[in-house]
């Protein structure tokens, strides 16, 4: 049974997390700890893999804490918090000195399957002429816009020069996650696109990372490093 500690239990996801992890993982994971903003964070130090629905500032402070402990690993943690600012994202990156840091803007497996498309498919419409433009839409309650996932399909469609993709968030009523990518050509267009219908695609998918993690931090603790969406699919699921 592994042990999972969890940033932002009380929010959205972090509510889903628990759920599932008290249904569908009941006999593989438990929620160890959920610490609420402002407590103590050492309990997260005792769990075997840690989930992270909360804020960049929440991530950074286990960060800070992790720095500070005398442990030479920590345990591995799977963060998909998005709205990061400026260099709060190469912050975070310390920990890969110490455990095995995982960050997802999305963790669906049908953002996965968006992303791998484009990456296959965005230079050939570039070539033959079509401009990119996402549209996404989120639930007004969102802090961030563009949305991370927005972000990192601008990154996969032009590597280059990504923020020159343009890019619509939309923020009403209780959208929980859409993102569409038109291409535009002269007298034509394509399009793309994933929309969640409920927010269980991103827990599962963040508990499953993190049994991942788990799992290659058992067979070996010292080691660390970044790991991704595709080193995931690559690797766990052999694809
Ligand atoms: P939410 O506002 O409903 O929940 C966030 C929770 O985190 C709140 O309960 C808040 O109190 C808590 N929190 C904030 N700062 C904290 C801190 N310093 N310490 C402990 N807890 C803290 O938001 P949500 O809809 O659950 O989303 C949470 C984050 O996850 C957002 O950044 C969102 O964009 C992101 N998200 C990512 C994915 C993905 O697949 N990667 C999917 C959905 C949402």
């Amino acid at each position: 049974m592994k042990k999972i500690g969890l940033l932002g239990g009380n929010g959205r996801m972090g509510k889903w997390v628990q759920q599932l992890l008290e249904s569908e993982y009941s006999k593989k994971a438990e929620l160890a700890i959920a610490p609420r903003s402002g407590e103590s964070l050492a309990g997260l130090f005792e769990c075997d893999a840690i989930i992270d629905f909360s804020s960049p500032l929440a991530a950074l402070q286990f960060k800070r804490e992790a720095m500070k402990r005398q442990m030479e690993f920590t345990p591995p943690i799977a963060v998909g918090s998005t709205g990061w600012g400026l260099g709060e994202e190469e912050e975070l990156e310390e920990l890969t000195g110490k455990t095995l840091l995982f960050v997802a803007s999305n963790f669906s497996t049908g953002v996965y399957a968006l992303a791998e498309i484009l990456r296959q498919n965005a230079p050939l419409l570039k070539t033959l002429g079509y401009t990119p433009v996402i549209l996404e839409g989120h639930h007004h309650h969102k802090k961030d816009a563009p949305s991370g996932t927005a972000i990192t399909l601008q990154k996969i469609i032009s590597p280059e020069a990504h923020q020159s993709v343009q890019t619509h968030p939309i923020r009403a009523g209780e959208i929980i996650g859409d993102h569409q990518v038109h291409f535009y050509g002269v007298a034509d267009e394509l399009q793309i696109g994933h929309r969640a219908q409920d927010r269980s695609i991103f827990a599962r998918g963040a508990i499953d990372v993190a049994l991942w993690l788990a799992d290659l931090k058992a067979k070996d603790p010292s080691r660390t490093g970044r790991l991704t969406m595709a080193d995931y699919f690559k690797t766990a699921l052999g694809l």
